[in-house]
Order: structure tokens, then sequence, then C-alpha cells
């Protein structure tokens, strides 16, 4: 069976697809990256020209030394003098404008994909979460900007240059025109696929060595405690040294693949050339050619093999930017767990209350009966302090994301705001309920920023109320650059509970009326905790508050109902009070357990 000529992921409808929609989103720059081309173009040309000019002038000026003839020869040497310039110049230029046109299309791409990426999250993105398939997402966007300087340009140059060059060449020989475009067909054509077949598999089996090694080296540091204790550091960096020694032998048939093209590159020019000479000799012999026109038709026929030089590259960039695609157009066609129509109109916020009837909600991919919500029914009525507990895995987290507009429900209703969930655009939903929870992100930026990320327009003041409200001010204000200082990669400069802080003087600057505590203390000591609890105390004043948790010894005081879930729905509710007095409830059952 024959092998067809590019390998399936270059040649597929797919790939295709995936082309174009790529190019699509380069369009507005259409521009920039056109300049660009033209300045790499001239370039090309300005150099093709200097070394047939030169050929030629330095011939010419020996001939009439011999013969002892006048020459012009100003303007041959001011024309060679404008060409090097040209090159120079154009070279300049040529960087300028397509790395200017890179960068932005750099910048349109990042926007581009976070923009795309926003309504998938949280629920699409959790196969996102991990570090390595983040880090790999940033290289493919910046691998998709590749097809610009690496692909397009080398690509449109190599075809305008030539076609440009083979008929200035005809101008002099019809025939040395034709050999010079045989042999750059071949280095153009048949060098690049070949190098693209030679180095396909090995160049796959790298990518994934890559990863591996990336992961095996990530795993090795961080597990370098458990890996000493249990004696395991040795069998790791065999493991390490064996993904290495298998990562340099791929090394070594890329670079042998890619040491093939430059020396067939080589060959094909000097061929030309040689080519050149056999079939001009005759026709100065006949004088149908001018002698100084012998080594101009020869050197320009080996420059002209400039434009061709990175064309293996070109497609080897091709097959990598598409994969990248591939991999970004892959996450970004998940449809969103919840689709919302642009024009949505934003009902008004009446009464801070929720109202759930019969609430089934199912994961994707789970089975027929696997309700993580399973005919949950609960009333917040205004101003209501209700605590949901229960073991885990009961699907408290799961209310949460469903509330929050995150997962979409199968079955049952919600009225929240005083309107069906469903009508609530997820944004403006979400503008009016508060979160606290375990895990409070903190960016790497600013305090100050952080805090903000809830009220953007927040005044200083409006900040600094806040904190005094959380007991955070104190600790700022003793920071060196106070509310400036930065946080350190996510947040390893403020401890559990400090973090925790920034999350409570968040929900009182956005002031939202409907406030939900997701585990608040988890994971913190005992003493943190019972500080922490006065501080939520505080921001629970006027809001209706529903209270996540399995800490159940702060409870009496804190709220006004409890319930207890198991398995998805409610199993037991009253107050704190009268659920304890039940010797044989789930409540008392769970309180004893602690
Ligand atoms: P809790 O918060 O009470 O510990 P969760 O709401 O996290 O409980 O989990 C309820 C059930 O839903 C569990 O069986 C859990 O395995 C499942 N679950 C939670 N999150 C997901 C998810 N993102 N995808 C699939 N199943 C999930």
């Amino acid at each position: 069976m024959r092998r067809p000529l590019l390998p399936p992921d270059l040649a597929s409808p797919q790939a295709r697809a995936d082309l174009r929609r790529l190019v699509a989103l380069f369009r507005p720059y259409r521009a920039w990256m056109l300049w660009g081309g033209v300045a790499a173009l001239l370039t090309l040309l300005a150099n093709v020209a200097l070394m047939a000019t030169s050929g030629w002038f330095i011939a010419q000026m020996a001939l009439v030394g011999l013969t002892g003839a006048a020459m012009d020869y100003f303007t041959p040497a001011a024309f060679i003098r404008a060409m090097a310039i040209a090159r120079t110049g154009g070279r300049y230029v040529e960087r300028l404008v397509t790395h200017e046109a890179t960068f932005r299309l750099l910048q349109a791409l990042r926007v581009w994909f976070y923009r795309q990426l926003e309504p998938l999250a949280p629920a699409r993105l959790q196969q996102l979460r991990s570090a390595d398939l983040s880090s790999r997402i940033l290289s493919d966007i910046d691998a998709l900007n590749h097809l610009y300087l690496r692909v397009l340009v080398p690509v449109a140059v190599a075809t305008v240059g030539g076609a440009l060059i083979i008929a200035t060449m005809a101008l002099f020989s019809v025939r040395v025109a034709a050999v010079a475009l045989l042999f750059l067909l071949l280095a153009g054509v048949a060098v690049p696929l070949l190098t693209l077949r030679l180095g396909h598999a090995p160049g796959r089996r790298l990518v994934a060595l890559r990863a591996d090694l990336r992961s095996a080296a990530v795993d090795g540091l961080q597990g370098l405690g458990e890996l000493r204790v249990y004696g395991g550091t040795q069998a790791q960096a065999q493991r390490i040294g064996a993904l290495t020694d298998a990562m340099i032998a791929e090394q070594r048939q890329l670079s042998r693949a890619t040491g093939l093209a430059q020396g067939l590159l080589g060959l094909a020019a000097n061929l030309a050339m040689w080519c050149t000479l056999v079939l001009a000799v005759p026709l100065v012999h006949a004088t149908a050619l001018a002698p100084a026109q012998l080594p101009m038709l020869a050197l320009f026929v080996l420059a002209s093999f400039e434009a061709v030089m990175p064309l293996p590259l070109a497609l080897q960039m091709l097959g990598e930017t598409l994969a990248a695609a591939r991999r970004v157009f892959g996450i970004l066609d998940a449809r969103p767990q919840i689709e919302e129509a642009a024009d949505m109109p934003v009902p008004h916020w009446t009464e801070s209350s929720l109202h759930i009837d019969g609430l089934r909600l199912r994961y994707p991919g789970a089975g027929d009966d696997a309700w993580a919500l399973d005919g949950l029914s609960l009333d917040l009525q205004p101003g209501a302090r209700v605590a949901l507990v229960g073991p885990s895995g009961a699907g408290k987290s799961t209310l949460v994301q469903a509330l929050l507009r995150f997962w979409e429900y199968q079955q049952g209703s919600v009225r929240i705001g005083g309107h069906d969930l469903r009508a609530w655009p997820g944004e403006a939903l979400r503008a009016h309920i508060a979160v606290v929870s375990q895990d409070t992100y903190l960016f790497n930026t600013t305090v100050r920023d952080n805090l903000m990320l809830a009220k953007p327009d927040a005044t200083p003041e409006e900040v600094i109320a806040a904190c005094k409200a959380a007991q955070l001010h104190d600790f700022i204000a003793a920071l060196p650059e106070g509310y400036d200082t930065w946080v350190g990669e996510a947040g390893m400069r403020l401890s559990g509970g400090q973090a925790r802080r920034v999350a409570i003087a968040r929900a009182l600057l956005r002031n939202a009326p409907l406030l939900i505590l997701d585990e608040p203390t988890e994971g913190l000591d005992a003493v943190t905790e019972r500080d922490l609890l006065r501080d939520i105390a505080t921001l629970m004043h006027g809001r209706t508050v529903l209270l996540i948790t399995h800490r159940l010894a702060a409870l009496p005081a804190a709220v006004d109902q409890v319930l207890v879930m198991e398995a998805g729905r409610v199993v037991e509710r009253g107050s704190p009070a009268e659920l304890l007095a039940r010797p044989t409830g789930a409540f008392r059952a769970l309180h004893d357990a602690l």
C-alpha cells in the first residue's frame, strides 16, 4: 500500500479545518502580517540581487582590466551598495515588524483563549486542574503563534520570491531557469517532506517522553520526603535517568533527520550551480551570453536557495502547531455545562430567600441512579440561618455548585432571590451571593488586589474597614508594604487562618445579601477556628446564611435550624437543641462520633 505523502495529522480534514480556524483568528492582524512578509521578501530579493550583481561586477572588472577597455563602474557599485544596505535594513525591519505582529497575535490568542475558557469553568475544566496540563496549555497557545512567523512567512516568501527569481533568470536563459526551478522544487518540497517523514515518529515520542520526564521530576521533588523515608530515591533517580536516555536517543534521530536535510539542501544548491555552469559555458561560447553573465548566473542560482532553506523547519512547525491547535480547540469545544443565551434578561433580586424543592442532580458520566443530590428540599427565609451538616460525600458541596449556577440540575425546582434559578444569568446571580469556603484562592499579586477582586471599585477606606471587621487589618498594616505587599505564589506567605480572613474580608466587601459558608473553618486548629468563628458571626450579621459544616460544636450559637444530609437528601431537620435531644437521630450520631 502506498503511504500518504503527508502524515495524517497534517493532511486530515480535521487538520485543514483547524488550520482554517487558526488563520481566521489571525485575520484582524493581517496588515501587520502582510508587512512583515513583504519586508522578508524584499530582504531575500536584495540578498539574491546582491550576490548576482557582485558576481557580474567582479568578472566584468577583471575582463575590462585584461582588455584595457573603459567601463562605468559607478552605477553597478552604487547598486551593490544599495542592495547591501537594503539587505541589512530589510532584515532589521523584517524582525521589527514580524515580532511586533507576533506579540500582537500572542496577546490576542491568550485573551481569546481566556474568554472562551471562562464559560466552561468550573464544570468543564475539572480535567485541567493539574499543573502539568495548565503549563502544557500555555505552551500550546504559544505554539499556535508559530504558524505566522515560522510557517506562513517562510512559505509565502519562498513561493513569491522563488517565482520572481525564476522569472528573472529566464530572461537570461530559459534552460538555466528550468534547471534552477527543478532543484528548488527538490529542495523546497521533497527535502521538507522527507525530513518530516523521518522526524515524525521520534518527534511524537519526544513530546510524550518530555511530559513523562516533567511529571517524574515533579514527583521526585514534591515527594522527596516520602522517597527518603521509604528509601525510594534511588529508584526514582534511575527512572529519571532512563527517561533522559530515551529522550537523548530520540533527539539523536531527530538531529540526524535535520542534519540530512541540511546536507541535502546544500547538495541541491551546489548541484544546481554546477548544472548552471554546464549549461551556460556553451552559451558563452556561442556568444548567447556575455562572459561576465556566467558567474552572475551561477551565483544567482546559488543565492536563490536561501528562499527554501527555512522550509523543512516550516513543515515540521506546521505539524507541531496543528497538534497544539487540536488540543486547544479540543478543550474549547467542550460545551459549557450551563448554556446561557447572550441576551438573557437579568431579573431583579427581590428577597433574600431560597426555596428548594425535590432537587436532583447527577454528574455527567455517573450511573443512572447515582444522584449526588437526590430529592433535596430546603427553605431559607430572608435573614434565616440554616446549617447543612452530613458526612463527606453527602452532596453538600454539590448543592453549593448548583446554587452558584456552575452545575446544571436535572429535576426539582429552586427559587432564589424571588426568581427561578434557571431565570438567572450566572454572573448576575453570583453578584448577590458571597461565598467563604475552605479553599480561598489567593492570586500572586498584592494583598489589596486580592481583596478588591470582590469589589473592583472599592475605596481604600472600604478595604480597610472590611479588613478590620475580618481581624486582618493589624496583620496587613504590620507588613513591610502594608496593603501593597505581594502575597506570593499561591498565597504562600499567608497562613491558613489569614487566607480565610481574606475570604471573609472579600465577602464583606461584596456585601451580598445571601451568604454561603462552605466548611469555612476546615483544616484550622482549634484556637484559630474559635477566633475565626467570631469574625464569621460579624459577617453573618444581617444576611441570609447557609452554613455547610461538619464541625458541630459551634452550631447552637450560629444557626436557627440544622438540616442533616445523607446521600443527597435531607434526613433530619430541626433546631440544634431539638436534634441533639433525639437520642437515636442522625445528628446525635454525628455529634457523638466527634
Ligand atoms: P460533600 O460536599 O458532602 O462531601 P459532594 O457534594 O462533594 O459531597 O459529593 C457528592 C457526591 O458527588 C459524591 O458521591 C461525589 O463523589 C460526587 N461528586 C462530587 N463532585 C463531583 C464531580 N465534579 N464529578 C463527579 N462526581 C462528583
